[in-house]
């Protein structure tokens, strides 16, 4: 019988944040892939895990995928974790879980912490809507683009940066942002947790010189929003209701959001609503 990857979550600062399920997996598996074995020892040795490791990460992932998939195909538990929170999400894995699925091996995700979440929830930002980009691209063409994409994105904009690159980067998006609302969250689950909120140029002056893990997000576009609602508006009442019911809101919301839409009142909106369904 063939072996089963599983995806691991661990923490991404506070080790009390492994789950019970993560622990269990880890000490039942076979073989533990990490993206830095050294790292992984430091949380094993923390939960008494004896484990054999292989290393993967950026620079072997095709050749430890090959040997992976052999092991699991030998009958192997593997537990593929990465050095903080999510494998695959930013992190090394993608490549081995499209291979188990190739070979018809069962891929379990064991779920846990990720910053880009738990940033996101604690913004303030909407969380209805999202994008996450990851780190920006290092080529500069590429990066331009992306920065684009990021001006005139409408929905709440998620980013991964590197400390020692993180003031440039904030230098880059203070010339596309202008007024919009940013969060900076610091060195989450960590001692120094903390949340810096908004305009890039506040940000700016808030955070000197920048220590420690950091996420950028972005509110919204407005003035995009604008032009999706103008869009909205000329969509009938109940085309316009479909659209807020797809992305999960409630009736009440989407009768708010319908009536500030179109600049009417909620009863308003309710009463033509109710007549439209009848
Ligand atoms: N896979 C990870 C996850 O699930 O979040 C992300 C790995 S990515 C290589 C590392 C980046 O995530 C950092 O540069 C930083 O932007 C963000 N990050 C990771 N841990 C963090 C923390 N404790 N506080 C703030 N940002 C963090």
């Amino acid at each position: 019988m063939k072996g089963k990857l599983y995806i691991v979550a661990t923490p991404i600062g506070n080790l009390e944040d492994i789950t019970l399920r993560a622990i269990k997996v880890l000490q039942e598996v076979d073989i533990i892939a990490a993206e830095d074995t050294r790292h992984s020892l430091k949380l094993l040795n923390h939960l008494k895990i004896s484990k054999p490791l292989i290393s993967y990460h950026r620079h072997n992932e095709e050749i430890k995928t090959d040997l992976l998939i052999s092991k699991l195909k030998e009958g192997k538990n593997i537990a593929l974790v990465s050095d903080a929170g999510t494998p695959v999400i930013s992190d090394p894995g993608e490549e081995i879980v499209k291979e188990a699925i190739v070979n018809q091996i069962e891929v379990i995700p064991i779920p846990g912490a990720c910053a880009a979440i738990n940033a996101l929830v604690a913004s303030g930002l909407t969380a209805k809507e999202f994008c996450f980009f990851g780190f920006l691209p290092i080529n500069k063409k590429l990066r331009k683009e992306k920065l684009e994409q990021i001006r005139n994105e409408n929905k709440t904009t998620i980013l991964y940066e590197a400390p020692h690159k993180l003031e440039n980067t904030l230098k880059e998006l203070e010339l596309i942002l202008s007024d919009r609302k940013v969060v900076l969250a610091k060195e989450l689950t960590k001692i120094h947790e903390f949340f810096y909120r908004g305009n890039i140029k506040d940000i700016r002056n808030q955070i000197g010189e920048p220590k420690g893990e950091f996420i950028i997000l972005i509110e919204g576009n407005p003035t995009k929003e604008e032009e999706s609602k103008k869009e909205l508006n000329e969509l009938t009442i109940e085309e316009h209701y479909e659209f807020y019911e797809k992305q999960g809101y409630t009736k009440k919301e989407i009768i708010k959001k319908i009536a500030k839409d179109r600049n009417v009142s909620k009863n308003e909106i309710y009463m033509q609503f109710l007549k439209k369904k009848d």
